[in-house]
């Protein structure tokens, strides 16, 4: 009997897209997609450990997943992803019932797993790193049901050697380890085969790509490369044919580089969107997060990319609460977001992970009062910033890519700008997802634009759905 399958995906889009090869491992078994979990036989929760209440998530979601269990024999539960590579034995103490809990480091082990769970009961793996063959740290090219035709999530490093006193995601994703220039253009060739048009180069630190695999060579007694750069990457993802759109994210602040900015300003396809987590804008906490860089110099290269790409916009993440965090710590990086103008920023209150330095300092964190009052105080500057960009952009003609009708309206298409600007209009005729069109920029919002249609610049090509080997 036809097995069937449903993923739930939390946290980042690295989650997101480890989703679409659990998604792809499972269907090269031989499962398919069910339409909801009422007709499903597993279920799998891809976790995030990011945010204080995703664990109290996670069991409440496994409480009710016991009922579905029992509803029908042979279903099974899987649990995959940070939460569960942070809990390892934890998941299956606390619940169970669960049949597989594997991590962030053995996704092409899923269908095995399952499997083997059906034979000989529960099973939990959890890897320390993701090791298949010598060199190669990733897994062989796995598989992906992606979940657009145009546009494709593309692993280049997996793992993060930096050491941010807030964050979970080297004790869960593990060192880092870039993925071989050739192989990530090997993919963005097939994706393109394929009919994508959209790209995001993903990774917890892209632009330090490639630092390790000089390193790696030279402990296999390879002969040693220069080490690939992340501008060189860009540029090349850039020069695929039938690729007219590179993204990438996450950058680190830190390591950003002269040769990034001029190959985001030299490839017309390299999108002009630069994302650069500033976490705050006292050099005190800066210093206290370990995040390598002062308010001053962050500026400095943020000013160094908009000298060198035009008409670049600027993203930024922002934590208010950080433990210790003062009046005039606060007051410096309510100084620092007005002074960077950012088109957009993802604002968020401190919390503590277990595991991580900062959760430790419990003598230090700021009263949740005062948090709440600065975080308010934050979005008004960073809203203020963010509709200033956007209503710049009116009478402009912007090349859009659909992605379908607005959530809030059918009537209404959603699109959005190589700057990563939502624009909704009206259009005169039906367009498909992955069609790029022009309109005319007619008003503004803190975030979104509205537009006018003018033509359709290019139809979607993708054709029948091959699963694309995914790193
Ligand atoms: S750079 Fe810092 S915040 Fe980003 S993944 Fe690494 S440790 Fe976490």
């Amino acid at each position: 009997m036809t097995r069937r399958y449903v993923v739930r995906t939390y946290g980042c889009q690295m989650n997101e897209h480890d989703s679409e090869r659990i998604a792809g491992v499972l269907e090269a078994d031989g499962l398919v997609p069910a339409v909801t979990e009422a007709d499903a036989d597993v279920v799998v929760l891809n976790t995030c450990c990011i945010r204080e209440n995703a664990d109290n998530k996670l069991y409440g979601n496994l409480g009710h997943l016991k009922t579905w269990k029992d509803g029908r024999d042979g279903r099974q539960i899987v649990v995959a992803g940070c939460l569960s590579q942070k809990d390892r034995d934890g998941v299956s103490r606390r619940a169970p019932w669960v049949d597989v809990v594997l991590g962030t480091h053995n996704v092409h082990r899923t269908a095995e797993l399952v499997d083997h769970a059906r034979r000989h009961g529960p099973i939990t793996e959890i890897l320390d790193e993701s090791v298949v063959d010598d060199h190669a740290l990733f897994p062989s090219a796995l598989p992906a049901r992606r979940e657009h035709d145009y546009t494709a999530w593309v692993t280049i490093q997996i793992g993060c050697d930096n050491a941010c006193a807030f964050c979970i995601v080297p004790a869960v994703r593990g060192a880092e380890a870039s993925r071989p220039l050739a192989d990530v253009i090997a993919e963005i060739e097939a994706l393109a085969a394929d009919g994508v048009t959209e790209v995001t180069l993903l990774g917890q630190n892209v632009n330090s790509y490639g630092r390790d695999l000089a390193r790696t060579a030279r402990r296999a007694g390879d002969e040693v490369q220069l080490r690939p750069m992340f501008a060189e990457l860009l540029a090349a993802a850039a020069a695929v044919p039938g690729i007219r759109r590179v993204r990438f994210t996450s950058p680190h602040p830190k390591d950003m580089r002269t040769e990034t900015f001029q190959a985001m300003a030299t490839s017309p396809g390299v999108c002009r969107h630069l994302h650069s987590p500033l976490q705050s804008g006292s050099d005190r906490i800066l210093a206290a997060m370990h995040r390598g860089y002062t308010a001053a110099r962050y500026l400095d290269r943020l000013g160094e990319a908009r000298r060198l790409v035009d008409d670049l916009a600027v993203s930024t993440d922002i934590i208010v609460g950080f433990p210790g965090e003062t009046d005039d710590d606060f007051a410096a990086t309510l100084e620092v977001a007005a002074a960077a103008e950012y088109d957009y920023a993802y604002t968020f209150v401190f919390s503590p992970r277990p595991g991580t330095e900062a959760a430790a300092l419990t003598d230090r964190f700021v009263d949740p009062a005062v948090t709440a009052e600065r975080f308010q105080r934050l979005r008004v500057v960073v809203e203020r910033s963010a509709l200033a960009k956007h209503r710049a952009r009116i009478g402009r003609i912007e090349e859009v890519l659909v992605e379908g009708p607005s959530k809030k309206d059918p009537g209404i298409v959603s699109a959005r700008t190589g700057q990563n600007k939502l624009v909704h209009f009206a259009a005169a005729e039906p367009l498909r997802p992955g069609t790029y069109v022009t309109v005319e920029i007619i008003g503004a919002a803190p975030h979104h634009l509205t537009g006018r249609f003018e033509a359709v610049v290019a139809l979607p090509r993708h054709r029948r759905r091959i699963p694309v080997l995914s790193g």
